[in-house]
């Protein structure tokens, strides 16, 4: 499912789904008292301790864990195990990265570190408390060789695998939740019963899941009738590493027992040792899995339904955050693209405890529950309309595949389960999004996972900042490109009954109806000198300047107004002490497309000493005096009233070098003998700065000139020189 640094494991690089010719390797590799299982899924082990070599056969399970004070990052919220029959070993989730839950595995285990022998003899994970919620921490895997593939008549149970249930998968019969309330060791006890929790379940949940699956995926839940005190937490210091074994003692108290679509929910008041984290659950194969589950304190449909969803099978729903030369774009390849965990808010399984959206198309593909009448899935050019994904029946899906990469579109109203999203904004949105479903061979794209979905950003303008604030439906009436050009939609229009879409499979050469979209256009940046300190270096004073371009971007529907907006940056330049330095910066603005659009900005800068007497003339009582913090290490200096200095320049930006500090007084600012500006030199701590600076329209000689309005002790002035730019 994901890629990880721990795949690459140089001493022990064997593929994943090695033959047994790779395992036979393997284990000439292994030291002394391994043991073999065949048959059923099984452990055997060395004689423990660390550093021995074992063979392990079991069935790949994995857990998600919904850390809600801090959500976790792509990759670190989902936890691989090979369930054995006595319990559960993890492993680093790279090692069986592509490896389906469910299969049945003989992994080969380089080093048991890590690992403890049970009772009877088999293998069980012993992890610190940081590593046992790592998902790349675990026994060190040297192969990995599939017995059996997970087989499509098989569906992950939470502790391992069972033939599925026809009826349940079907929708004929509801999903049956056991539900515990467990008292932890060193854990509070708690109001909330069984029977609360249960008619969360039989009531909202069910509620939620039927309507969203039409009817596939309903729950009915029993309460057990006392609280069963465990000697087993679910969680140590934030790690849930003895989750398996606390799921064990609670089923083997209350005689729950695995099977397709059986549940086993556990509520515990919340316990210190799960820190942030909400809730755990078991990842199931499919709408008829079963699944444990328990939560950290939470009775609530967001909750308990969302941990429901990872045990049919789901994974999160995720935004994709990508950038081209640091500029948000709705798409570009997977290497420039990375996901933010809980971030496509619009339905369960993201940040699930405010709202519950409709549950989104590409998890509703990922259940199967999307049929020929439900979901279009052309191969020509064409246009389709979208009825609202709320209303549960009709043409709802749009997908377009280039090679094993699918876009699946959706259109949302504000009805049903998404009423929310009339009256909050930035959580979800009506409109038309698109989410992509990632070909795992493709370079950069091993780090997404098939279970979870991934929503494009329609919208890359806005920044989606934090939840409540996401904005990813596409605009109307421009065309926009995928998959590199190779597919091409268009929201024609929307209506509370429908969205207008126009598709296309192949370039846009291939579609009369193609528009091009208009491409932003970036002005020249012009640099201009920005008041402020300088920095004195021995190559020239370094000194802000700033750089301004404008862009223009043509509206997405062709009848729209085009969007102006300025760029601007504050950065320094170095000003040469002799003749003049060339200064760059280039603008880019990315259309919705991709395509960067960029513009070239140059200058020159000159620093002019205040000791060239060709350029500078003083009047009235100045000295030269020596500054070491001053460039060429003097300074001229009067405390006259009335002094002045003029000088003439040729540049189209100009700033003056004047010292500051707390016997410095005002000064007076002429260009061309009009005065400009009045500026205060007093301040606390002395330093050199660019009190004044001007820009021009053009490259022109102008005349400037500095006078002493306070003179005195405190009414110092001292001149540096002058900063021009051309
Ligand atoms: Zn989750």
């Amino acid at each position: 499912m994901r890629s990880s640094g721990y795949a690459v494991r140089a001493y022990a690089m064997l593929p994943a789904f090695a033959g047994p010719g790779v395992l036979a390797l393997a284990a000439t590799l292994t030291v002394s008292g391994l043991l073999v299982a065949t048959g059923a899924p099984s452990a055997s082990a060395a004689a423990g301790g660390p550093h021995v070599a074992a063979v392990v056969v079991g069935t790949v399970e994995r857990m998600h864990l919904d850390d809600f004070a801090a959500p976790l990052p792509e990759g670190q919220d989902e936890l691989t195990f090979v369930r054995t029959v006595d319990d559960a070993i993890q492993v680093p989730a790279g090692d069986l990265a592509h490896v389906a839950n469910g299969t049945t595995v003989r992994v080969s285990l380089a080093d048991t570190a890590g690992t403890r022998v049970t009772a009877s003899g088999a293998l069980t994970s012993d992890l610190d408390r940081t590593q046992s919620r790592d998902p790349q921490a675990g026994a060190d895997v040297a192969s990995v060789d599939v017995v059996a593939p997970a087989q499509a008549d098989v569906v992950a149970t939470g502790t391992g695998t069972a033939p599925t249930d026809v009826a349940v998968a079907a929708g004929a019969a509801p999903h049956d939740v056991t539900v515990v309330v467990a008292k932890l060791p060193g854990g509070t006890a708690t109001m909330v019963t069984a029977a609360d929790v249960a008619a969360t379940i039989s009531s909202g949940v069910n509620s939620y899941w039927s309507t969203v699956t039409g009817g596939a995926v309903g729950f009915t839940a029993t309460a057990y009738p006392s609280v069963v005190t465990t000697t087993n937490a679910p969680c140590s210091n934030g790690g849930v590493g003895g989750s398996s074994a606390f799921w064990t003692e609670v089923a083997q108290k209350t005689g729950w027992s695995a099977g397709p679509g059986k549940h086993l929910v556990v509520y515990f008041p919340a316990f210190a040792g799960c820190g942030g984290i909400a809730g755990l659950a078991t990842v199931g194969g499919g709408a008829g899995s079963g699944g444990q589950v328990w939560t950290n304190g939470w009775n609530s449909v967001g909750v308990i339904g969302h941990e429901l969803g990872h045990n049919i099978g789901l994974g999160h729903s995720q935004i994709l955050d990508c950038a081209v030369s640091g500029v948000r774009v709705l798409e570009t390849s997977p290497t420039g693209c990375s996901p933010r965990p809980y971030a496509d808010t619009n339905d369960i399984m993201a940040v699930s405890w405010n709202y519950q959206g409709y549950l989104n198309a590409v998890h509703l593909r990922t259940l199967g529950l999307l049929d020929a009448t439900s979901q279009a899935a052309p191969t020509d050019n064409g246009q389709v309309v979208l009825s609202p994904l709320e209303r549960g029946a009709g043409l709802r899906v749009l997908t377009l595949t280039d090679g094993n990469t699918h876009y699946v579109l959706e259109f949302r109203q504000p009805v049903g389960l998404d009423s929310w999203m009339s009256s909050v904004s930035g959580w979800g949105a009506a409109g038309v999004t698109v989410r992509k479903e990632f070909d795992p061979s493709q370079a950069g794209a091993g780090g997404f996972s098939s279970i979870e979905s991934y929503v494009l950003d329609g919208d890359p303008s806005t920044p989606d900042s934090g939840f409540g604030s996401m904005y990813n439906t596409l605009p109307t009436g421009g065309w926009i490109d995928l998959a590199d050009g190779r597919l091409g939609i268009r929201v024609e229009s929307m209506s509370a009954s429908g969205a207008v879409v126009d598709y296309r499979n192949g370039p846009a050469t291939s579609d009369p109806r193609y528009v091009a979209p208009a491409q932003p256009t970036v002005s020249t940046p012009l640099g201009r000198i920005a008041s402020g300190s300088l920095r004195v270096t021995s190559t020239g004073p370094v000194v802000p300047i700033t750089w301004t371009w404008q862009v223009v971007t043509p509206g997405t529907n062709p009848s729209a107004a085009a969007s102006v907006s300025t760029g601007r940056v504050a950065t320094t330049a170095r000003f040469a002490l002799s003749g003049w330095s060339p200064v760059a910066y280039r603008a880019v603005a990315v259309s919705t497309d991709g395509t960067p659009v960029t513009a070239l900005g140059v200058a020159r800068t000159h620093y002019t000493s205040e000791t060239n007497s060709r350029v500078v003339k003083y009047s009235r009582g100045w000295r030269p005096a020596r500054s070491t913090g001053a460039n060429g290490r003097t300074v001229q200096v009067s405390a006259v009233k009335g002094a002045a200095v003029t000088f003439r320049a040729t540049s189209r930006s100009l700033g003056v070098v004047l010292a500051c500090g707390p016997s410095y007084g005002v000064v007076a600012v002429y260009v061309d003998h009009r005065r400009v500006a009045v500026r205060n030199l007093r301040t606390p701590h002395s330093a050199l700065v660019v009190p004044w600076a001007t820009t021009f329209g053009s490259t022109t000689a102008h005349t400037v000139t500095i006078v002493n309005l306070s003179g005195g002790k405190l009414g110092w002035l001292a001149f540096d020189g002058i900063v021009s730019m051309v």
